[in-house]
């Protein structure tokens, strides 16, 4: 397995990997593009194809490709290694078929699954009526139903469960485990009955779980219209949005991702041509699926049920949208019911809904308004209650300025007044919310340390190690710095950067290699060289400045300070 991966990682260029993620552009030695990790506006992002590493200047972030995908893509080890072996062309080997990891073979048994429900639905009699309900009640092309591998599964109570535990010899547990049968007073069951069924798919197109809507025919009876697949080791809901393996390519293109709820309005959506879309389970936007969608949009268009924001679960998102740095908007859809309504029966005026979309506080704020009658006096401070806590989420200080501004000119109150209001609700919620805060580490370096690591990382830069060590001499003190240092004494011209970091252990791995990689900010090559004389000279000088400090007698301390004094001319010129 080592060796494998050590295969993997050899056949693999981390440059090409991250820069299928990430806009890299050449600089100097390295790459360097925006950090997907963190969001910023000019990169600190450095990518070295000698080191085959990453790191990030803003925020930290870094490691090596493998840690890369893991991050990116929410990938545990193997499954990174995994993907990796497949672009690079290495059959891992496996030991045996249970060396499988038991979520690739729930992500088995629901594509299993999937596959089964999908040929039900398209070749058999008993998946006709499920076929007439998407083809002639949806519109759903066949193209479409391919597309999106819907299916449907029979009333009958366990056709799935006999197919996968007798022809394809699954163990009834697993199917358990995986959600798609249930137990009940010693029987199994298979849990989508007489439902046409969704497959839902993780960003790269694994089926994790499904989802099922009931059959016409069998509506009003006691059971729930749309059911899901329990939350299981590789389905968590929170965490996943329907039609994100089809719609990334067109949300990362247009920077614009449209929400729906649920399976068919986004089937509509996408049937119609617009693609960008995906779909939530309820009305809430969670923290997890923000972050998902923020990977490839700069704009989340919500499309849902007018008053899905009355719920305040809707706002959780806000948030971390906002740290992101994710643009809200709200679509209005007017009269229809739902977006597949509106598309189905008005294209033209559902592209022109998406391109007049207000802003979220725009429009959480009418809605507060609009649910009240402005004329009658007692209902303002109603409102204003409701709309502060809505004002205090506004992380940007100009941005929510600007809405008190506006709310106190709706109120007819003083700018003031909605201002104190806020600020006070604020200093409550910052009070309660005080463990969110992490502490920032601080680590203070003196100016010693700094210099010698500038001196280093200009060594290794330029690979001019061998006038570095001339030059700086028994100087080095920092303890790191100087077992850098005493490594290419002994290796000498045999130095070679990617060779010498792997020798080292992981703390000073990390050091090392961030200082091969960081920013000189040097135009030409020779400003460091001519930088690198001036830190010499900087670090005689804190030296010298030691030794006073430490001098024994009167003869030394003066000629330390002759010393200094010839020094501070050198300096000067
Ligand atoms: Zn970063």
């Amino acid at each position: 397995m080592v060796d494998q991966v050590q295969e993997v990682k050899e056949k693999t260029d981390i440059v090409d990997v991250v820069g299928e993620f990430v806009e890299l552009k050449k600089a100097g030695r390295h790459f360097r593009g925006l950090c997907p990790f963190h969001h910023e506006k000019s990169p600190s992002f450095m990518v070295s194809p000698e080191l085959q590493i990453y790191k990030c200047f803003g925020c930290g972030e870094s490691g090596d490709v493998i840690a890369f995908l893991m991050k990116y893509e929410g990938l545990d080890f193997g499954e990174a290694l995994a993907v990796l072996a497949e672009k690079a062309g290495v059959e891992l080997k496996r030991v045996s078929r249970l060396s499988r990891t038991e979520k690739e073979e729930l992500i088995e048994i629901n594509e299993l699954v999937a596959r089964f429900y999908h040929f039900i639905l398209l070749k058999h009699p008993l998946g006709k009526e499920g076929l007439e309900y998407l083809s002639q009640r949806r519109g759903i092309s066949l193209q479409t139903i391919e597309e999106f591998d819907l299916g449907c599964s029979p009333e009958s109570g366990n056709l799935m469960f006999n197919y996968l535990t007798q022809k394809k010899k699954i163990d009834p547990k697993l199917l358990e485990k995986a959600g798609v049968v249930v137990h009940v007073r010693g029987r199994w069951w298979d849990r989508f009955r007489g439902r046409v069924v969704f497959p839902i798919k993780d960003y790269r197109g694994r089926v994790i779980a499904l989802a099922g809507r009931i059959m016409p025919k069998l509506e009003g009876r006691d059971l729930a219209k749309y059911i899901n697949s329990p939350e299981t080791l590789v389905y968590k809901k929170s965490a996943s949005l329907y039609g994100i393996d089809r719609a990334k390519e067109m949300i990362r293109e247009t920077k614009e991702a449209i929400i729906v709820e649920g399976e068919i309005d986004l089937i509509s959506l996408w049937q119609a041509g617009i693609k960008n879309v995906v779909a939530i389970k309820g009305t809430a936007l969670t923290e997890e699926q923000v972050r998902l969608v923020s990977r490839f949009a700069k704009t989340v268009l919500f499309c849902l049920d007018s008053d899905f924001a009355g719920d305040n679960a809707a706002i959780r998102g806000l948030k971390i949208a906002q740290q992101a740095e994710i643009e809200l908007k709200v679509v209005n859809l007017g009269s229809f019911k739902d977006p597949d309504e509106f598309v189905r029966q008005d294209l033209e005026g559902f592209r022109l809904a998406l391109k007049s979309a207000i802003g979220i506080w725009d429009f959480l704020i009418e809605m507060v308004i609009g649910r009240h009658d402005l004329s009658d006096s007692g209902s303002r401070a109603k409102i204003s209650r409701e709309l502060v806590p809505i004002l205090a989420l506004i992380t940007d200080g100009i941005l929510r300025a600007h809405f008190v501004k506006k709310v106190a000119e709706k109120l007819d109150v003083p700018e003031e007044a909605v201002n104190e209001e806020v600020e006070k609700y604020l200093k409550g919620v910052v009070k309660k919310t005080e463990v969110f805060s992490r502490p920032v580490k601080i680590v203070k370096k003196d100016t010693r340390e700094l210099v010698e690591e500038r001196i280093l990382a200009i060594a290794l830069q330029t690979g001019e190690i061998k006038k570095v060590l001339d030059l700086t001499g028994e100087m080095i003190k920092t303890g790191f710095i100087g077992k850098v240092f005493e490594e290419m004494k002994r290796l000498g011209d045999g130095f070679e950067i990617g060779r010498f970091v792997d020798t080292l252990p992981g703390e000073l791995k990390d050091r090392v290699a961030g200082l091969f990689i960081e920013e000189l900010g040097a135009e030409e090559e020779g400003d460091l060289m001519k930088e690198l004389e001036k830190l010499i000279l900087r670090l005689r000088m804190i030296d010298l400045k030691e030794k006073m400090a430490n001098a024994l007698d009167d003869v030394e301390f003066v000629k330390l300070s002759k010393e200094r004094v010839e020094l501070e001319k050198k300096t000067a010129t």
